[in-house]
């Protein structure tokens, strides 16, 4: 058993209260670690020593700063391995994915944001013969970043990246569902040199810890990645003290393939886009809408395929399909199969659990499943499931297909497949959402704004995006009297 520690003031730490619960591993369902049941006192402490730091941290040079997280970024990769395996490990995700899409993308949120402020330039509006105004853009100070499971590093360094590199002192809390590699990031930002007090994480339950951190009135601003209930909790403590918040939220997100697409190319990647991380990416399309002139053979195509996902233990490098999270998210997934059912829905493939071999046998496994005959208003094609389930619905025209993807109340992305270069445009644009993919899924420049519209959140991260939520703009107006 490894007992996770939490990191405030530079120095690995028990949680005040003496108090853990267990660390499962999805792929097996055993404990094989201790999780701190931190609570406001461990949050008191972190927030402390980041406000110390504070002075510290925004007072040296962007060059200095940069330096330290670029060493934190060469860290992750030196370790790229052994994060890999953690993260599968811990989440239940294909060692392969691991290495190849979540450690990989930790690193390169760090080095990104390391050099992003070597490069960042303030506005200055000039009144001609009057003056002219500048803008100062400062941090914030101590600022609070929440993250998921699904992502775990991932999403973790996407937030305090860019809220280090703009100057401010975080404290941060990764899920207690999968702590494990933010656990690891702290001894790589020891060695890094970070100053102590500069990111603080504390591990623990949301209602706990987490919130401990949303209603501290020392923390400035709470970038929060997670479910749309939680994101509403969190805005309402939020807003009370006049918090900036930036929530990502959930999604129920559709992937458009016209009857002009490039079939194998729509086929493959919407295979990966439905059920890639066993379904539990917030970008995952989980509502696949064919054009009626297709419909039947793209059904078949993808059916098959699906069919012939491997899933089994995520240590394998031949597992294509990993376990889902936890017992309790695997039960939730199921209870949606069922509910799509007694909607109306046929399962075309799927539906059921995957027992593997001892050790494996108790792990959550979960067959990718494939759903058609349901009204685009059910609550299966409503409702986020966040798991290895994909419906199926065919439409007439482009309003229709619009009109369908529309119709959550979610707003996250969408992925459209077509060769007109027109509808392309034109559906793009009437897409409620806030990132589009056309011809391609997860296709990521860390420059764009990242973020959805609805119920799947407020605010952008991303590049200068992400930079501007973690300072404040200040402007100085500048009078010039004529010289007489
Ligand atoms: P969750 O909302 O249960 O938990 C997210 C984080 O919030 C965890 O660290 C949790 O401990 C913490 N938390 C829970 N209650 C809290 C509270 N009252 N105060 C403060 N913190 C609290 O979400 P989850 O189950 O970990 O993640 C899955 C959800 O995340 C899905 O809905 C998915 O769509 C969403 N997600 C969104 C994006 C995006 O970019 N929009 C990315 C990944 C995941």
């Amino acid at each position: 058993m490894i007992d996770i520690q939490n990191y405030i003031d530079g120095t690995l730490r028990a949680p005040v209260n003496g108090e853990y619960f267990d660390n499962i591993e999805p792929a097996t369902g055993k404990a094989y670690a201790r999780i701190p049941d931190s609570n406001e006192k461990d949050v008191e402490h972190a927030v402390a020593a980041a406000e110390r730091a504070f002075p510290i941290w925004s007072g040296m040079s962007t060059a200095e700063r940069s330096a330290i997280l670029m060493r934190v970024s060469e860290g992750i990769n030196a370790k790229l391995d052994e994060l890999a395996h953690a993260e599968s490990k811990d989440n239940g995700k294909p060692i392969k994915l691991a290495k190849s899409v979540d450690i990989p993308r930790a690193r390169d949120n760090f080095a990104f944001f390391a050099t992003a402020i070597l490069h960042d330039e303030n506005a200055m509006h000039d009144m001609g013969q009057n003056g002219f105004n500048y803008t100062l853009r400062k941090p914030l100070g101590v600022v609070g970043c929440i993250s998921p499971w699904n992502l775990p590093l991932y999403l973790f360094s996407w937030k305090i990246a860019p809220a280090l590199a703009a100057g401010n002192c975080v404290v941060a809390k990764p899920s207690e569902v999968t702590p494990m590699t933010a656990f690891l990031l702290s001894s790589i930002c020891m060695e890094a040199g970070m100053p102590p007090g500069v990111l603080n994480i504390v591990h623990g339950y949301g209602q706990s810890a987490g919130q401990a951190i949303v209603s501290h009135p020392t923390t400035k601003a709470i970038s929060f990645t997670g479910g749309t209930s939680t994101g509403k909790i969190i805005a309402g403590i939020a807003a009370q003290q006049f918090k900036k918040t930036s929530l990502e939220l959930g999604g129920k997100n559709a992937n458009i393939v016209f009857g002009d697409a490039d079939f194998d190319e729509a086929l493959k990647t919407s295979v990966r886009s439905s059920f890639a991380n066993q379904g539990q990416i917030c970008l995952c399309g989980s509502r696949l809408l064919i054009h009626r002139s297709i419909y039947t053979k793209f059904r078949d195509a993808f059916v098959e395929r699906v069919k012939a996902l491997r899933v089994a233990p995520p240590h394998l490098e031949t597992s294509q399909v990993g376990a889902v999270v936890s017992e309790a998210h695997r039960n939730k997934i199921e209870a949606y199969i069922e509910l799509a059912k007694e909607e109306g829905g046929t399962v075309l493939c799927g539906g059921k659990r995957v027992v593997p071999d001892a050790p494996f046998n108790n792990g959550y496994y979960l067959e990718p499943t494939v759903i058609e005959g349901l009204s685009p208003h059910c609550r299966t094609n409503q409702e986020e499931i966040f798991g290895p389930v994909v419906t199926l619905m065919p439409f007439d025209d482009d309003d229709e297909a619009v009109a369908i993807a529309n119709s959550t109340p979610y707003g996250l992305s969408s992925s459209i497949w077509t060769h007109n270069l027109n509808r392309a445009h034109r559906v793009a644009e009437k897409l409620d959402v806030g990132i589009v993919w056309v011809n391609c899924w997860l296709v990521r420049d860390l420059r764009t704004p990242f973020g959805g519209t609805k119920a799947s959140g407020m605010g952008r991260e991303g590049g200068f995006y992400a930079l501007e939520f973690f300072s404040e703009p200040k402007n100085v107006c500048i009078h010039l009297p004529r010289i007489e």
